[in-house]
């Protein structure tokens, strides 16, 4: 039996433990109920690594009087580029940028007794892991958007590289410069949470897509330009790593109309070999990504190949 821990940082922390690549037992939130009002955003980095070492310690001494040193592998996931254990960028979460999470992250565990190597994924990584390890589906290429106030990429199996997704340039215009990095013409500047405020001063998101329903010119229109910039990025993977699963998941996901998506994306993806992509939608939730932490965590170490 082989056991893991999964850390998922968002605006919260969540944290499980993993016997087999399946979660067991009620996994441990940072804020809970009478933190309520603590936020991530406002907090030192020094205080995150704190709360996830209490966690991990906290999760390696439960279960059946197992201790520590049964414990594999630690893997973290973290919303923004992740490269050999350093944080090199997460615009959410800013005070994480730079970190040298994964060594930070060991020796604050040293002090708790813990020792088990920690390994960091990107979240939308970590969230195709976990929907690759709980359907069976660990020999093929998965691949998942994220859709939130960024929108990220991620990808089953692990490859080395950036991966930014949500930054691949899906239009020409000027004109189009919301985009939270300051890029023009970016994925994330139509699709983003923050980009479509931006864009629509007189009306949240929510509205706008309530307003299109009703027959709103133009918010019709953005609708639909939203739904082209979706597919347009999903083509350009296509056309480069080959047809196969896409999933979409996120906050934002309920905006999503897959008959409209697919329509875009079938206008896009005209060679035959490549139309062969399948669109599916994920409700959110911390589980996936955690258990995707920990299988790629296992994974990182050579382990946990099977399934
Ligand atoms: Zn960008």
């Amino acid at each position: 039996m082989t056991t893991a821990i999964g850390v998922v940082i968002t605006d919260h922390v969540v944290s499980g433990r993993l016997q087999d690549q399946q979660l067991t037992g009620k996994p441990l939130r940072f804020p809970n109920d009478s933190q309520a009002q603590q936020t991530l955003g406002a907090m030192p980095a020094s205080e995150m690594v704190e709360i996830i070492a209490g966690h991990i310690s906290l999760l390696s001494k439960t279960a059946s009087g197992e201790g520590a040193a049964d414990l594999a592998a630690i893997g973290v996931a973290v919303p923004g580029i992740v490269l050999r254990g350093v944080v090199e960028e997460s615009p959410n979460l800013k005070q994480l940028k730079g970190l040298r999470l994964a060594e930070l992250l060991g020796a604050a565990l040293a002090e708790h007794g813990v020792s088990a190597p920690v390994h960091l994924a990107n979240d939308a990584d970590a969230i195709a892991a976990g929907v690759a390890a709980a359907r069976g589906r660990l020999n093929e290429l998965i691949r998942v958007w994220t859709l939130g106030n960024g929108i990220g990429y991620g990808r089953w199996p692990y490859a080395e590289g950036v991966w930014e997704g949500g930054h691949i340039t899906v239009s020409l215009d000027p004109k189009e410069r919301y985009c939270g990095c300051g890029g023009v013409g970016h994925l994330e500047g139509i699709m983003g949470y923050r980009a479509m405020r931006m864009r629509f001063l007189d009306l949240e998101p929510e509205e706008v897509f309530a307003n299109a329903k009703k027959g709103d010119a133009r918010c019709r229109e953005f609708v639909d330009l939203w739904h082209r910039a979706l597919a347009a990025a999903t083509a350009s993977f296509i056309h480069l790593a080959g047809p196969g699963r896409f999933y979409f998941t996120g906050s934002n996901v309920g905006f999503v109309e897959l008959p409209l998506l697919r329509s875009h994306l079938e206008s896009m993806v005209r060679m035959s070999p490549l139309q062969n992509f399948s669109l599916e939608i994920l409700p959110p939730d911390d589980e996936t990504a955690l258990i995707g932490a920990g299988v790629s965590a296992l994974r990182a170490l050579g382990t946990g190949n099977r399934g």
